[in-house]
């Protein structure tokens, strides 16, 4: 089923993201993730489009084997900075072939200079790929969003008129960057609305399990470090059991304000741990049935009118 169908359901979907294991890694590993994973009832998995040509032809396996033979829904991430119209038309094919209906277009990061991969001729934004992937037909196709602004854009507002330029070319919903300050967020969405962006949006939470990940990802990302995730880093850094307690915690505090606050979707980067994602999920499990009852008995209240 195509993801924006999913979200016209009317529920609050909940998504796991996982990343394909590194080359000489063995590719089973994986699998036995996605079983546990398949256990807490995702409505779907996303599989990452590695840079550098590492892992990317393990993307459409992956993500065909979620599909196809664990029988749920699939996201298969595809970037095309650092490639050719032909190989992303390749790809595309491959998608199809393997039944996956659905996209997460992006751009991708700007390869290091004296790296491996080149900038392409052919794309500089996301915008470009959509535009392709629109040409092939028949796929959902969904994009990135920032709550606090993409790193490379100084300016927020103008940040959310690319983002509107980029869902108008044919997005049918978003996934955020992880954000620690849930604040951040709900004012992003304020501004989508003024700004006129009204697809469906999944909240991207990363629940943290050292501290090192975490200032890694604030280098990469740029997202900002709210005073009560600080404390809780400062306190925990050195005992890696009591870090990864507190980080389930506060993902979870997370998803609940989310959740009563009425989101779209929560989207768990996993970072392919199962264990923190049953941990989170089994914690929410009563919530996301009444929040799935409340959304469709506000739809039904809506349709007496
Ligand atoms: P774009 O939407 O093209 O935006 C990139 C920059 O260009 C922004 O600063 C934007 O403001 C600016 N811009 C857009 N349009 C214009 C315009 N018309 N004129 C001037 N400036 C413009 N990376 C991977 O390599 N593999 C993955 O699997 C992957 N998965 C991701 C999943 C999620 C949910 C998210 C949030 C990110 C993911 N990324 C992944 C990272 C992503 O590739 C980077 O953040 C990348 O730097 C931007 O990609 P984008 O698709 O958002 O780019």
């Amino acid at each position: 089923m195509k993801i924006k169908d999913l979200f016209r359901k009317n529920k609050t979907l909940l998504s796991f993201e996982i990343f394909p294991p590194k080359k000489d890694y063995p590719i089973d590993t994986i699998y036995h993730t996605i079983e546990e994973l398949k256990d807490l009832e995702p409505d779907y998995i996303s599989v990452t489009y590695g840079a550098g040509g590492t892992s990317r032809d393990r993307t459409v396996e992956i993500a065909s084997k979620i599909k196809n033979e664990y029988h749920i829904e699939a996201l298969a991430h595809l970037t095309c900075i650092s490639s050719t119209s032909k190989e992303i038309d390749n790809i595309i094919g491959s998608l199809r072939d393997n039944n996956i209906t659905n996209i997460l277009a992006l751009r991708g990061d700007m390869p290091e200079s004296g790296g491996d991969d080149a900038v392409s001729e052919e794309y500089t934004y996301a915008r470009d790929l959509i535009d392709q992937i629109n040409k092939k037909g028949n796929f959902s196709i969904g994009a990135a969003c920032y709550p606090e602004g993409h790193m490379e854009c100084s300016n927020r507002i103008q940040d959310i008129k690319y983002l509107k330029e980029k869902v108008n070319s044919g997005v049918d919903f978003l996934i955020t960057q992880l954000f620690f300050d849930n604040e951040l967020f709900y004012r992003f969405m304020e501004e989508l609305e003024l700004a006129g962006i009204d697809v469906p949006v999944s909240a991207g939470i990363m629940p943290v399990l050292n501290a090192k990940q975490i200032l890694r990802i604030q280098k990469l990302s740029g997202c900002s470090i709210p005073p009560k995730f600080k404390r809780m880093l400062d306190k925990y850094e050195h005992n890696p059991e009591a870090l990864k307690e507190a980080g389930q915690a506060y993902a979870l505090e997370q998803i609940i304000d989310l959740m009563a606050w009425g989101i779209d979707g929560i989207h768990l980067y996993t970072m392919n741990k199962s264990e923190t994602a049953r941990k989170i999920a089994e914690n929410i499990k009563t919530i996301r049935k009444i929040s799935n009852k409340n959304k469709i008995e506000t739809m039904g209240d809506r349709n007496e009118y």
